[in-house]
């Protein structure tokens, strides 16, 4: 029998399709755009309310995409690019939000996605070579490929406080923010965790609340974004000019970020020349202040003239030094933790109403109905803000039940850390692909450009699939064995792995401490993959559907 696209049709237990994609952010939309741009019937489950993803779930004051709008988009239509008008150099989420809501409609994607629906197991049957998927609403689908476009940041990590659920006041979490608008007017504020939403968040809160107490454990590396409202000329000059920035982009830069490439190592400047060139991209902003020079993630020496070059503008910019001193991050290099992109947070910790408190001497020990206790003290609050993150890269693929041969888990499979081949398949788990899975590039690049060449590469994939009658896909064990190691070899020619950061899972109690993205860069990793395919898909097995002759000939 042959799948029939029932494309839009609504859907009744025991429906088959061709794929089921989990997931309704920037990735699960674009693959379902490409899919049914070749026939195939697809449905999208996303337990969220609507479309979006990481910009439907992270409303916190101040949330923002620190890749400049204009690169931070999608590519694959020149329409949309063109016509598109992003407001400021960094759109804030609500804008980013109608973004993804306008994608949905323009391309008519809404009827193939069903929301407020969770896909809790995937279970591969060996005999049919297809996937069976149990759903939240209590149904289970066939589909002959899954593809997990779940996020890299879209499981909200909860801290484990003792006395958390006793606390009084109302309590938030930045990646899971309520819809309604929340005033702090007024209120005792306390925000635990000082990453990327901690940054974003701070000065915004801060400038309404009579008072805000910072919980920091982790000092982080943060560059003035430096926003500004976007010209019609700037807008103009981007598009006019967009053919040649998305190449440079996808095929020359390591990050995905349309950028001038350094010719030089820090070394290679005397203090003057090499302070001129930091204090310029300080001024420029953003996060290609790591591209000042091309040895700041190789070598330490380098490194370390730009994190004290930012440590010093840290302390220029904080009237109290002891608090300076605190901000000032000490305990990894600059760029191994993903570095922040900030509006005015050193300068917050100059408002009056303001406190900043290091839980990594004193960690929190209790949090009580109205307080928060550390360092014997109590500071309190009426309401808490955890910006702690998330369980990154696999939390939200480890909370599906994933079954591949022989019924073997995905999360027993990766126990030891993820393993994947490009990080697009993991062996034993045939027709099941990831979108910017651990050993990707994934979060070191932007992230647009990553979903759109790992959406493109799986579709390809399919369409060389369909051609010559290959009805199942899996990765081959040794190549997926030497990609974990070169993956692994890569990352440690760098200084990434000198940080305890989530790219290595070290926000999570017990999660195995293996640096998870691939690190060489968005466009050697394009050429891997594309070479991969040029060669008949090498390291991955295709395979056709044997059945017994009396089914074939009846079918
Ligand atoms: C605050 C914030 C700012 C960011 N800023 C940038 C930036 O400036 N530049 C950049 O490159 N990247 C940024 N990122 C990373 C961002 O996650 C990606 O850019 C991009 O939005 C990811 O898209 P996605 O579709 O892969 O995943 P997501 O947007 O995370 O979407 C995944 C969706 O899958 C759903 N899902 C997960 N599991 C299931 C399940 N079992 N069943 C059903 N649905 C499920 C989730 O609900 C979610 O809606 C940011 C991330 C955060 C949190």
């Amino acid at each position: 029998m042959s799948l029939q696209s029932i494309a839009g049709k609504g859907h009744a237990a025991g429906t088959a399709y061709d794929v089921v994609v989990v997931g309704a952010g920037f990735a699960g939309m674009y693959m379902l755009h490409r899919l049914r741009g070749q026939g195939l019937s697809v449905r999208v489950y996303e337990q969220g309310g609507d479309v979006g993803g990481t910009w439907y779930w992270n409303r916190y004051p101040g949330a923002r995409c620190d890749v400049e709008s204009m690169q931070y988009s999608y590519s694959f239509s020149d329409e949309l690019q063109q016509e598109w008008d992003w407001s400021e150099r960094y759109a804030p989420q609500p804008e980013i939000l109608r973004y993804a809501n306008h994608v949905a409609d323009r391309f008519k994607l809404r009827p193939d996605i069903q929301l407020d629906t969770r896909v809790d197991q995937a279970v591969f049957d060996e005999s049919a070579n297809s996937w069976s998927v149990a759903t939240s609403d209590g149904r289970s689908v066939t589909a002959k490929y899954v593809v997990l476009a779940t996020g890299c940041l879209s499981n909200a990590r909860m801290p484990d406080i003792s006395g958390l659920g006793d606390f009084k006041g109302k309590v938030y979490h930045t990646g899971h923010w309520p819809h309604e608008r929340i005033d702090f007017t007024g209120l005792r504020v306390g925000v635990i965790g000082t990453g990327s939403s901690g940054i974003q968040s701070v000065p915004v809160i801060a400038g309404q609340a009579s008072h805000l107490t910072v919980f920091q454990r982790t000092a982080n590396f943060s560059i003035p974004a430096h926003n500004a409202a976007l010209t019609p000329e700037e807008r103009e000059a981007f598009r006019a000019n967009y053919p040649e920035i998305r190449r440079f982009a996808r095929e020359e830069a390591r990050n995905g970020i349309y950028s001038e490439m350094p010719d030089r190592g820090a070394l290679d400047d005397g203090d003057n020349e090499r302070r001129a060139r930091y204090e310029a991209r300080w001024a420029r902003g953003g996060l290609t202040f790591m591209s000042v020079y091309n040895n700041l993630v190789l070598d330490k020496v380098a490194n370390d003239t730009a994190a004290d070059f930012v440590r010093a503008k840290i302390a220029e910019i904080v009237r109290d030094q002891e608090t300076a001193k605190l901000l000032q991050p000490s305990n990894h290099p600059i760029g191994s933790k993903r570095i922040c992109v900030d509006t005015d947070y050193f300068a917050t910790f100059n408002r009056e109403n303001v406190t900043l408190v290091d839980i990594r001497a004193n960690p929190i020990e209790e949090i009580l109905p109205n307080a928060v206790r550390t360092g014997g003290k109590d500071y309190e609050v009426d309401a808490l803000v955890l910006a702690t993150g998330f369980d990154a890269m696999t939390g939200s693929v480890a909370k599906i039940d994933i079954r591949g041969r022989q019924g073997q888990t995905l999360n027993r499979k990766w126990a030891e850390g993820p393993k994947t081949y490009l990080g697009l398949m993991s062996a034993g788990f045939p027709n099941l692909f990831i979108i910017t899975g651990p050993g990707s590039p994934s979060v070191l690049s932007n992230m647009m450009v990553s979903i759109e060449q790992h959406v493109d590469w799986i579709a390809d994939c399919l369409a060389y699939m369909r051609d010559r009658g290959f009805e199942a896909v899996e990765a081959n064990q040794d190549a997926e064995d030497k990609w974990v190691a070169h993956v692994n070899e890569v990352a440690h020619t760098t200084l990434y792995p000198q940080a305890n950061s989530w790219y290595m899972g070290a926000n999570i109690p017990g999660k195995p401490q293996v640096f998870m993205p691939y690190i060489g860069g968005v466009g050697a990793y394009r050429r891997i993959c594309d070479d991969v395919a040029a060669k008949g898909y090498e390291g991955f097995t295709m395979s056709a559907v044997e059945r017994p002759r009396a089914m074939a000939a009846s079918s």
